[in-house]
């Protein structure tokens, strides 16, 4: 059977050359980067060489940079690290109402220790107000997290102009960056962030490796305490072999960022088109410009999302319903309702993401095989048969893709 991976924002697969990179560090150089003698000495520099490659994407410097074991843990560490570290100062935290688990989960744990938090809402497009965001702004405020690409919708906030509204307020402004990695531009100077959240294995490195960017100056409370390593600010033995591959990986990102992002960006619209234009009653989800390369978030009208998943999985077609975090879950997409979807569509949505090995062949075999599908879920379910008597299917506006 055909195997076809259309799922690259839950993970993506290790790219060669980052597992070239990180072997000598599961077989040979097995040693710890902490000691002085001879078995430390090649992963320690294998540490730093990764970092300031790491940095060199990221545009910092080597002691802005500390190495975790995911983006869940980065951004844990950035809104726990700065919550605890300027309690003095404020109790109030503002984010949006699409962020990621990760994020919106250690906001809800900081709501129980007595911070504050304003959850900033989306419109239908899936994008932000800035004025909201001027307004929700008060004298206690000491961070702002907001993330620069949704990975459900691929939809893009502005966070140049985010980072320039918190300078402006003297508020830390941390950003979960881990969607955009690979797909555009990260210069944390040109984000103007203080904290900026990347994991490894969105970016063709492998799962358990994260790095979080912190602006020279910004105070942090450790979330793991230990020895003295990444500056005592998080302790624990270093994962040599997978920071050695995060290193490599965001050496390849940039060096094919220009040319990838074009490439998908085709094959998204040749996705999008194809089957919107071979199913009826389908709505794009997301804006139609701030939008990555690699992402289509579709809902498809009296279609449970579950189902339209396995029936695409037994012809070897791997896509997602919202975030695979809460697949399984019986819950709508958190991110699709605050788009104003209702629960209903909201189960019909299905999110297709690019990524480096997919290729034409495998969009037309989608778009080929996808109609019947829907076609004949749709016509097991007693709603449509009624509302198609009735004709009163709504016709989504047809969206530009
Ligand atoms: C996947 C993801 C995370 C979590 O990263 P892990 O390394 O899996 O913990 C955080 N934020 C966003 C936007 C993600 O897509």
């Amino acid at each position: 059977m055909k195997r076809i991976y259309f799922d690259h924002n839950a993970t993506t697969p290790v790219q060669a050359e980052v597992f070239e990179a990180m072997l000598p560090f599961l077989r040979d150089e097995w040693g710890n980067p902490s000691s002085i003698h001879w078995a430390g000495r090649a992963p320690r520099k294998a540490v730093e060489e990764a970092r300031d490659k790491v940095c060199r994407f990221l545009n910092c410097s080597a002691a802005e940079l500390i190495f975790t074991s995911s983006g869940s843990e980065s951004d844990n560490l950035a809104i726990k690290g700065t919550a605890f570290a300027k309690k003095s100062k404020g109790n109030h935290i503002i984010t949006t109402k699409v962020e990621h688990p990760a994020v919106l989960n250690t906001c809800k744990y900081l709501e129980r220790e007595g911070f504050e938090v304003t959850y900033l809402g989306v419109d239908a497009d899936g994008m932000l107000s800035l004025d909201e965001l001027r307004a929700a702004i008060r004298p206690q405020t000491i961070l702002i997290t907001i993330m620069y690409v949704n990975n459900e919708t691929g939809v893009i906030f502005p966070v140049d102009e985010i980072g320039k509204i918190a300078e402006v307020h003297a508020v830390t402004f941390h950003t979960d960056a881990v969607q955009a990695a690979g797909k555009l531009p990260l210069d944390v100077k040109l984000l103007r962030c203080d904290l900026l959240s990347i994991s490894g294995h969105k970016l063709y490195a492998p799962k358990g490796v994260g790095a979080l960017y912190v602006k020279k100056g910004a105070r942090l409370i450790p979330l793991i305490h230990g020895g003295h390593h990444e500056r005592n600010r998080r302790g624990g033995t270093e994962n040599v072999s997978g920071i050695a591959g995060l290193g490599r990986a965001c050496e390849i990102a940039a060096r094919d960022m220009d040319k990838e992002t074009e490439r998908l960006g085709r094959l998204k619209h040749r996705l999008e088109r194809g089957l919107m234009d071979r199913i009826p009653h389908v709505k794009l989800n997301g804006h139609s410009e701030k939008r990555i390369a690699n992402t289509a978030n579709l809902s498809f009208e009296f279609v449970e999302g579950e189902s339209l998943l396995l029936n695409l999985d037994m012809i070897g077609i791997a896509a997602s319903s919202g975030s695979a975090c809460t697949s399984g879950s019986l819950e709508p997409s958190h991110v699709l309702v605050s788009m104003g979807l209702t629960p209903e569509i909201s189960h019909g949505s299905v999110r297709f993401s690019l990524g480096r090995a997919n290729t034409e062949e495998e969009v037309d075999y989608l778009i080929e095989k996808m109609p019947p599908i829907v076609e004949r879920m749709r016509g097991m379910s007693p709603l449509w048969n009624e509302a198609e008597k009735k004709g009163a299917l709504i016709d989504f506006e047809k969206k530009s893709c």
